[in-house]
């Protein structure tokens, strides 16, 4: 059989997410993850085939938790493991795309720690914990940033003073790049049309939300800039304030940058606005019940997604359809109807039924006729993950 799996890892600082990817067909033989991570209660769940399994391994760190996994990925994957493919969030302007983790890119990645100080240092944990225990397998990075990295300077420049970009890398640079990429290729498959002639927009929508304009498989434009704060309201993120903000919170309450920061990441968005809750779900059922505050946080979110794709299209020349994505694209119903309902002036409109029946996985048009495409687009950012890791290993190899 070929050689055709690759372990792909995602670590956080107290939690890893693991899935073994056949990139031959998709499937992921073995998959779960590992939680509270250096504490008396971490523990890893796992689904092996169809058996789940829950095993606590008090006080483990990231390499216990890889440890523990190393057995069964032997097992079942022999010598058909290829590489290991880690989910890296920053890039900085240093990885336009994939690479095999060597001593020089260590360094890179670890300089792009200042710019994500919360995620890089935590995805080398998982890189070096993965090295000391597979040392004969290629680590490859897959970077949230990568797929960014066309955007023309008029896209990613802020209208700052210049020094502040050359000397400390402030620019936009845009994340959740490999669901974007992954979810408007296959939208350009479903639509059968090539990537490479191909106009979009994608909408991101989980915890975290973007959107991105993608022409001829390449980013022009996303709404997320130098942190993954910019852009669309999102579950707990404020996404964008006027900057003056700061001063008037400083200035008026005292409050610090910390108090501010944790403002602004932690308790705003659909969270804030609602006085509820980040979810989705749970904002749906208050609205259906008449809770104002869901009512209006689900308002906002929607002008704000629709108003952050109309500036997008500033990007394309054409476009070819709308994909949504992420646990609230692929089902939330009420959302995607709300956001269209905006767009009319690009020759957007849902069919209702079609609408309603893309949920749980399903994927599709949902547009009426007469309507530009408008796709709901379930995305795999492990086997977009595994496929670019095989893809950097075997062009290495050659
Ligand atoms: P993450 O960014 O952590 O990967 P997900 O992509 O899983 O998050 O998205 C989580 C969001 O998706 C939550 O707001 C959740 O409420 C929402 N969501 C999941 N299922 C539904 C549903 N059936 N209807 C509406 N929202 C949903």
């Amino acid at each position: 059989m070929a050689a055709s799996l690759v372990l792909v890892i995602n670590c956080g600082s107290s939690s890893i997410k693991f899935a073994l990817v056949d990139t031959a067909d998709g499937e992921f033989p073995l998959h779960g993850m590992a939680e509270r991570l250096n504490s008396p209660q971490a523990v890893i769940h796992w689904v092996i085939g169809d058996q789940r399994r829950d095993v606590a391994l008090p006080d483990g760190d990231h390499k216990a938790a890889l440890a523990a996994l190393l057995p069964h990925v032997q097992e079942f994957a022999g010598d058909r493991l290829v590489a290991i493919g880690h989910r890296v969030v920053h890039g900085g302007e240093a990885f336009t795309e994939a690479c095999v983790v060597d001593a020089a890119a260590h360094r890179a990645i670890s300089a792009a720690a200042a710019l994500a100080p919360l995620h890089n240092p935590a995805n080398l944990l998982g890189i070096d914990a993965a090295a000391a225990l597979f040392p004969a397998l290629p680590q490859v990075a897959v970077f949230d940033t990568a797929f960014h990295q066309t955007l023309p300077p008029h896209a990613y420049r802020y209208a700052l003073p210049e020094a502040l970009y050359t000397e400390q890398g402030v620019r936009r640079y845009g994340f959740h790049g490999t669901s974007h990429n992954y979810v408007t290729a296959r939208a350009a498959a479903m639509q059968g049309v090539p990537v490479d002639a191909s106009a979009w927009l994608s909408a991101h929508l989980g915890n975290g939300c973007s959107t991105c304009a993608v022409l001829n498989g390449r980013s022009v434009d996303t709404s997320m800039g130098f942190t993954p704060l910019e852009g669309l309201v999102m579950g707990t993120r404020s996404g964008d304030v006027d900057p003056n903000l700061h001063g008037f919170l400083a200035r008026e309450l005292g409050w610090d940058l910390e108090r501010i920061d944790s403002l602004l990441n932690r308790e705003s968005g659909l969270l804030g606005l609602s006085g509820l809750s980040n979810d989705m779900r749970t904002l749906e059922q208050a609205r259906a019940d008449g809770h104002a505050g869901a009512t209006l946080a689900i308002e906002v979110f929607c002008y704000r997604l629709a108003k952050s794709l109309a500036a997008l299209a500033c990007a394309l020349p054409r476009l070819d359809g709308l994909v949504f994505t992420g646990g609230i694209g692929e089902n939330s119903v009420l959302v995607r109807e709300r956001t269209v309902a905006h767009l009319q002036l690009f020759n957007l409109r849902l069919d209702a039924e079609r609408n309603r029946r893309c949920v749980g996985g399903t994927s599709g048009p949902i547009q009426a006729d007469g309507s530009a495409a408008i796709l709901v687009v379930p995305t795999n950012e492990e086997l977009q993950i595994a496929m670019e890791t095989r893809a950097c290993v075997q062009a290495m190899a050659a």
